[in-house]
């Protein structure tokens, strides 16, 4: 039954050399005239703004030419040309300027003198990255690495390939084959990607599923930085250990933290038997179903597993006029096995197909086995990115879905699109849980675009996905990789790129951080910038804007907001030549007013870090802000990670402040409303003689009616002391309140817990003590009735025993030893 089905699907017409016709598919992009069909980035993406650069001059040129000669330095505009353009003809630079070093040094010298000088450099391989990487945004120099191209060893017992960073793929691949080997990835821009390029975007493609990805088999990196420097980190072992892992930087920082000279690679043994297998099914549910077969049934054997929908596979037959082998279907597979057995890897492939054919899962197929045939089926799958190309112009999405979510943004998605959008389909690497979907429509268009993103971003986030799988982030995805990445994520990759390219000369405008902060950049540059960030209501999102303006005073530069109108989340920026206090008591607190009047949060994304704290009770509660307090309290209880910061900082921090002053003699008094503060009043004429005052003031939870009296003064002084004590306790006697309102007794207090106890309470304690610790080891001597105790032990100790004595006698001392270190409190009568 199968043979039939299979026998039905083979008469397809093979041609030769398919392989080759991708590699010519992508290189007539250097001959055609694209300036006229490609708006430049600069004109498509306005809110991007060029950083502070050096221009390009001839005294630049000049260098390069003595380091590369006049024919490894293209200056000619026509020819510039396909280098300023992509792949996908989305994205178009200005560079005036292609440099084709082919050595590590000429790099290395390169770099150094763009660092210097404040050039910025786009690093550049075959230029088949399909996210807007590799070409410049604006006028960046653009440093290919075509000419880097020589295979430098290949260790044949081991498997490891070490090459120069331009090598192309088909050409390594090639190589290899004649050696028994193979290179351990594959992808339809074979014929014209390098390998540089591939590591630098961390390229997945048709081999992951089995041989892993590139992190796993480039076992060594060369590279160099932005000032010049040469990381040797080439090491050939499969096994090294030696510090951190170096190489990693580099794997899939898209040219951001250096450029990639040599790499050494792990290379497989070619399989001895290769089966392919292209199947047609009726639902995505049997495309899942197969998969999951394909793995149990094939096991060690199965090396790819790539799915596409009917219009995928469409934009290869329409538009490349590839011919579909079985009969139509809504979805395709294409499933290969890869082994050492053919006998036993047919057999194994077959059972497996008779199975799902059987079951009603399969509706039809072709298997292949010689070459030519496998080519032609693998066109299919790898010719559709070419296909889609002749459609017009492509939104290209890249995720990475859990399997039971892969399929289902598709019909979701092709639900919002405007009518005119062509077509809306989904292919990829079903097994690395990969899904390429795209959108084409006969020209850009800005509505498309908008029914798209950021929809496309937030069901992949929603799903806990990838917003690029294999592709990277290039220039095309840099605002939305805060959907896949978290926000410390990102800071720590910010940092490392501090760490290695300070300047920021290396692919500027292509890092995650880049477009917000170019807007943040553009504002920054007129003077200063009052920044917040706020959450606000739909309905009332930009209504703040106007209503600011109006405040303002004529002197401000500007007033504007941006932001994530999907999340209600406004940024709202006012800038002036300087900073001006006026201009601040303007927006604040009027701008948290506001914010709090329509129920918005004064910090939406940015938190509260040190600028907002005493404005975070607009947005919260004091009983949340009491729980965050007591959170922090157990989470970090001596205030250590990142003090200053919390929201209650301001107020917390008296008394670390009080504490700058010199001595601090401070009580925590509860008092009655009417007066409250009076004790303060009275402090300061009490305390009026006393030279060594430096502050006597008041703060404290009027609400509870607790007070903090503090006098600081440079030194501890005995006279101030004398002066409040009891005087202070005293006073807090005589109007009812408590000598400690909510900091306890402790050490410092003993003695006068009895301005506010009465006796039999303080006996009542005692005696719960007895019960509770009868030998006393917890916390002695700062118990509140520690100061009976120390009378009680004085009268003993005139008509004890020697025995009793000596112990009475360590007694005092601790307390004495205690006192000494801490504070001179030898008015408790405590010295031995
Ligand atoms: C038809 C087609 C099919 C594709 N299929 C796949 C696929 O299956 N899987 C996949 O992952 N990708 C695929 N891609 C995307 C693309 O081919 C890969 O991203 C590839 O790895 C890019 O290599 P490149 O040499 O063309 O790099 P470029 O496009 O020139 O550059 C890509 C990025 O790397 C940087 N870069 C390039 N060389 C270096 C270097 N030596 N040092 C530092 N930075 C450098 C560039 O600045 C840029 O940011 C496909 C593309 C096409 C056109």
């Amino acid at each position: 039954m199968l043979r039939q089905a299979l026998s039905s699907g083979t008469s397809f017409c093979v041609k030769r050399g398919l392989l080759t016709m991708r590699a010519e598919q992508l290189r007539p992009l250097r001959n055609m005239s694209l300036s006229s069909s490609v708006e430049l980035t600069a004109d498509r993406y306005p809110d991007v703004k060029r950083h502070n650069f050096a221009l390009l001059d001839s005294n630049h040129v000049q260098f390069f030419k003595s380091i590369l000669g006049q024919d490894r330095v293209l200056t000619d505009a026509e020819e510039l040309e396909t280098y300023n353009v992509d792949w996908l003809k989305m994205v178009r630079g200005s560079s005036k300027i292609v440099l084709k070093p082919k050595t590590t040094e000429e790099v290395s010298q390169i770099l150094r003198f763009c660092n210097s000088e404040n050039l910025a450099v786009c690093p550049q391989g075959g230029n088949t990255g399909l996210v807007g990487g590799s070409v410049p945004v604006f006028d960046e120099v653009i440093m290919s690495t075509a000419l880097m191209n020589n295979i430098i060893s290949l260790d044949e017992l081991s498997g490891v390939l070490v090459c120069q960073a331009g090598c192309i793929l088909e050409t390594l691949e090639t190589y290899l084959q004649d050696r028994g080997l193979m290179m351990p990835l594959d992808l339809g821009a074979k014929g014209s990607c390098h390998i540089g390029g591939n590591v630098s975007t961390n390229a997945g493609g048709l081999r992951l599923l089995r041989y892993g990805s590139l992190q796993g088999n480039v076992l060594g990196i060369e590279a160099v930085k932005a000032d010049g420097e040469v990381i040797d980190c080439l090491s050939c072992l499969k096994k090294d250990n030696t510090g951190y892992h170096l190489k990693h930087l580099f794997i899939g920082s898209e040219g951001t933290l250096g450029l990639v000279t040599k790499v050494a690679i792990h290379c497989p043994p070619n399989p001895k038997s290769t089966n392919t297998a292209f199947l047609g099914l009726n639902s995505f549910d049997d495309v899942l179903r197969t998969y999951k077969d394909a793995r149990a049934g094939l096991g060690e054997i199965l090396s790819s597993c790539e799915m596409m929908d009917a219009q995928s596979l469409d934009a290869c037959t329409s538009n490349l006029k590839l011919r579909n082998p079985i009969r139509d279907f809504p979805f395709y597979m294409l499933i290969e096995t890869a082994g050492s057995n053919g006998k036993h890897d047919e057999e194994k492939l077959t059972q497996f197909l008779e199975q799902s054919m059987a079951d009603g899962i399969v509706q039809d197929g072709t298997v292949a086995t010689e070459p030519s045939r496998i080519k032609h089926m693998w066109n299919l799958r790898e010719g559709i990115s070419s296909g889609l190309r002749l459609d017009g112009y492509i939104y290209k999405y890249d995720i990475s879905l859990p399997l039971t979510n892969f399929y289902s943004i598709i019909p979701e998605l092709l639900s919002r699109l405007p009518k005119h959008a062509k077509r809306c389909c989904g292919f990829g690497h079903l097994g690395d849980g990969n899904l390429h979907l795209n959108v084409t429509s006969k020209e850009y268009d800005h509505e498309i675009l908008d029914s798209i993103e950021p929809f496309v971003f937030e069901w992949t986030s929603k799903y806990r996905g990838s917003i690029s799988a294999e592709h990277g982030i290039g220039f095309l995805k840099t605002k939305f990789v805060h959907y896949s990445k978290s926000r410390n994520s990102l800071n720590l990759m910010k940092d490392l790129k501090k760490l290695m390219d300070p300047k920021g000369i290396l692919n500027p405008y292509k890092q995650m951080w880049n477009i917000r902060e170019s807007i943040s950049l553009a504002l920054l540059s007129e003077g200063y910038l009052y920044k917040y960030d706020i959450s606000l209501p739909h309905d009332s999102f930009y209504s703040i804007i106007p209503e600011l303006t109006k405040r303002l005073p004529s002197h401000i530069i500007r007033c504007c907001g941006y932001g994530h109108i999907g999340d209600g989340n406004l940024h709202l920026n006012v800038t002036s030549k300087e900073y001006d206090h006026n201009i601040l008591d303007v927006i604040e607190p009027f701008v948290y007013e506001w914010t709090s009047k329509l129920r918005g949060s004064v910090s939406a994304e940015h938190g509260i870090g040190f600028k907002k704290t005493k404005f975070v009770h607009y947005s919260k509660s004091q009983s949340s802000l009491n729980l965050m307090k007591d959170i922090k309290k157990i989470m970090d209880p001596n205030g250590i990670l990142n003090p200053y910061k919390s929201i209650w900082e301001p107020r917390e921090r008296i008394t670390d402040a009080y504490m700058c002053d010199g001595f601090l003699f401070s009580y925590d008094l509860s008092l009655p409303y009417a007066n409250y503060y009076k004790l303060v009043e009275k402090t300061v004429e009490r305390l009026s003689g006393c030279s060594s005052v430096v502050r006597i003031c008041g703060h404290g939870h009027i609400g509870d009616g607790n007070l903090h009296l503090n006098i600081t003064s440079k030194e501890y002084d005995h006279e101030i002391l004398d002066l409040m004590e009891p005087f202070v306790f005293e006073w807090t006697s005589k109007l009812q309140g408590s000598v400690s309102a909510e900091h306890g007794i402790g050490f410092k207090k003993t003695k006068f817990i009895h301005y506010s106890k009465s006796h039999s309470s303080l006996n009542l304690m005692k005696d719960i003590k007895k019960i509770m610790d009868p030998n006393g080891i917890l916390n002695p001597y700062k118990k509140s009735n520690a100061s009976q105790e120390y009378r009680e032990c004085s009268e003993m100790f005139e008509n004890c025993s020697a025995n009793t004595c000596e112990k009475l006698l360590v007694f005092v001392q601790d307390i004495s030893e205690e006192s000494r270190v801490t504070h001179p409190y030898s008015e408790y009568g405590l010295t031995p």
